[in-house]
Parts: C-alpha cells; structure tokens; sequence
C-alpha cells in the first residue's frame, strides 16, 4: 500500500454523461461501459438516477448486480421516494452507495425549489438520515454549490456530516466558478465546517467556460479528495471534467499532486473509443489523451525530436493510456528524419539516393494536401525503385 493519499475517482459517464442531449444509451451499451470502467478500476460508477424512469432503474440494478469490484452510486432528489427508489435499484450491489443532493443557491432556492434555507437544510438532514438509514455509503451532493453564501453552505455541509454523509460533493453546477476561487471554496469548508474530518469532500465541475478540469485540480490542491468526471468529458451542456484529464494529469504530475489514483491508464483510449461509438459523439482529434492527434507529430522539428528522444515532445507514452505508439504524420512541415523513419516503418529499404528521390517527391505532394497517407508513400517508393531499375 502507498503512504499517499487517495483521490478517489467517481464516474458518472452513466449519468451525467447520459444527460448530454443526445447520448442516451441502451440497458446494454450501459453494462458494457460499465464493464470497462470496472476493469479499469475507477472508484465509484454512478450508474444512473433511479427514480428517473423504469429504463433507468433497470439499468442501475443490472449494473448493482454484474459490478463488483467497484462501488456502484446511484442519483436520487432530496425526496423519500427518491432515495427509496434508489436503494430499491441499488441493494444488490456488493458496495451500494446512495448519491442525493439538493439544491443550496440562492437563485436556485428561490426559482427551482421555492424553499427558504430552513427548509432546505432540514431537507439536507432528513435527506440524508433517511438514505443513512438504508445504505452505510451516503454521499450528500450540493447543487449549484459554488454559487451558494459560503455561510450557508457551511452550515449545509455540517449538516450533512452530522447526519452520516460519509463523502460531501461541491457541484460547479453551471461551470461558474474559477480555479482559484474553487480552491478557496473547498478551503474554506475545510477551515470553517467543525466536523468536516468526517467526511470525503467532492467536487463536480461542468466545462461551460473550458475550466471543469482546471477547477478539480485546484479544488484537489485544497483538500478535496474525490472528483466526478466522465469519459470524453461527455456531460450536461459543454460536459463534465473529463476522467481521462484528469486521471493524466494527476500521474504526469505527481510533482505537485502526490496522490494515489487507482484507474488502470492503459484502459483510457479503450473506454473512450467504447463511449465515443455508443454515443455517436466523436472525439476531436485535438482531445487531450485520447484524441487521434495526442500523440502525432506532424512538423519536422518535433518529429526529429521525438525520434531522437520521446521526452523532447511528449509528456506522457502512449503506451501508459493505451495507444499503440506515437504516431508521425507526415505532411508539408515534415523533414527527412521523419520521412526516413516512416520509410522504415513501412519496411521500405531505400539507399540514399533514392531516399532523396523518394523525399523530394513526397515534398511535391504534400504541398497541394494535408497530409500523405502511408499509401501514397509507398506508391512513390515503387515510382522511384521503377526509375532506379530502368536507369540500371
Ligand atoms: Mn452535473
């Protein structure tokens, strides 16, 4: 066992995620996701929000019952047959845990819930006690958490505490919040909330301004010691902070963030693949981690740099989250070391002439498009191999 601390990685690709319009999945696709999250070990897989619909419900019993190795969550409002709903979902898991959550902004108090803070903190203990009741896992979750008054989400998470709520979440609901201002936030609860060494806190960050990774981090470097993210980044609007993101910063950086994560890296590019074809979301090529483009060099410089040692341009192997090898595009900033390298990787053996031949041509070419497929390379090896043999 390591001495450091464990960041405990929470998935909600199988809710969050599915709440991206357009990603609904099948009972089936959700058992295979969840399948992979297993086997990669992610901490917690929350399966989905039981009191939703019977499609839901089912989908979260079927992954309480074939999970069971990893803690299987499931979504529920601060309502009694909510979270009833859910432990009857949740109850043959080997490690069930009831997620419920309430709103505590006052924007959200006054338009959504039409509540007042007495009535939403006593919601909060009646929430979780009832849920404690059923389930010994109870994470307490706080809506739109970072627009709250920081006094009264003291008092709320205090509350939650008191009442059994082994892991309270800090949602970054509509993506407002700054890193520095997060930190600050989950700072605070650690300072100010008596009983808060009772708990795990959690944060759960949106990308709507790009920053749901940056925000985690941050809220990790002030104390929190879960995060809920998703595959891709797949999610409500601009999506979730993406788990891939954040599982490769926190191991590339072990600098700064000496913490312990569990997940498997190599399964990354697998499950992202897997949710990408599930869903029909595409991953762009520029995606950190997982996109086609992450570890491809295209520009002479940096292709010889790769070549001459990977550290020069890359940060993390390709191996560690699962792609084969860095890959070298070439195309018109591309330079000989590139093209001699993947003249060999295609097994073509030229001699130095006919590599300039070969070279010149490919020069031609790559002017007029994106880039020169393998294809179109080895067609000019043949060309040029052609006119060496005619001119013998
Ligand atoms: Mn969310």
């Amino acid at each position: 066992m390591s001495d450091k601390e464990r960041v405990i990685i929470f998935d909600t690709t199988l809710r969050d995620g599915e709440q991206s319009p357009g990603a609904a999945m099948s009972i089936a696709e959700k058992l295979q996701i969840a399948a992979v999250l297993e086997d990669m070990s992610v901490d917690v897989i929350e399966a989905g929000f039981p009191a939703a619909s019977d499609g839901d419900f089912a989908a979260v019993q079927q992954i309480a019952h074939e999970v069971r190795s990893v803690s299987v969550a499931g979504l529920a409002r601060a309502a009694r047959q909510d979270i009833d709903r859910a432990w009857e979902a949740l109850k043959i898991a080997a490690r069930p845990r009831i997620h419920t959550f309430i709103s505590t902004s006052p924007l959200h108090r006054k338009f959504k819930l039409q509540m007042d803070c007495d009535q939403v903190l006593e919601a909060v203990a009646d929430s979780v006690r009832h849920a404690r009741n059923l389930c010994g896992d109870v994470e307490w979750g706080a809506e739109d958490g970072s627009r709250t008054e920081p006094d009264f989400l003291c008092r709320c998470v205090e509350v939650a505490v008191r009442e059994g709520a082994g892991t309270v979440n800090i949602a970054d609901t509509v993506g407002y919040t700054l890193p520095g201002e997060f930190a600050a936030l989950i700072t605070m609860l650690m300072n100010r909330v008596p009983n808060i060494d009772k708990a795990v806190v959690s944060v759960h960050c949106h990308d709507d301004l790009g920053l749901a990774v940056a925000n985690s981090l941050a809220a990790l470097s002030a104390g929190a010691r879960q995060v809920e993210c998703t595959i891709n980044g797949l999610g409500e609007r601009a999506g979730n902070a993406a788990l891939e993101e954040i599982v490769m910063a926190l191991r590339t950086r072990q600098d700064s963030m000496p913490y312990e994560v569990g997940v498997k890296t190599e399964h990354l590019a697998e499950a992202s693949r897997l949710v990408s074809a599930v869903t029909g979301f595409a991953v762009p090529p520029n995606k950190p981690v997982v996109g086609a483009n992450a570890f491809a060099h295209a520009s002479g410089i940096h292709q010889h740099g790769v070549l001459a040692h990977a550290a020069t341009y890359e940060i993390m192997t390709p191996q560690s989250v699962g792609h084969a090898q860095s890959s070298l595009v070439m195309a018109k900033h591309s330079g000989r070391h590139g093209f001699k390298a993947k003249l060999k990787e295609l097994g073509a053996d030229l001699d130095d002439d006919a590599i300039d031949d070969a070279f010149r041509r490919f020069k031609r070419l790559a002017d007029n498009r994106r880039q020169v497929g393998d294809a179109e390379i080895i067609a000019i090896v043949h060309e040029v191999l052609d006119l060496q043999q005619t001119a013998a």
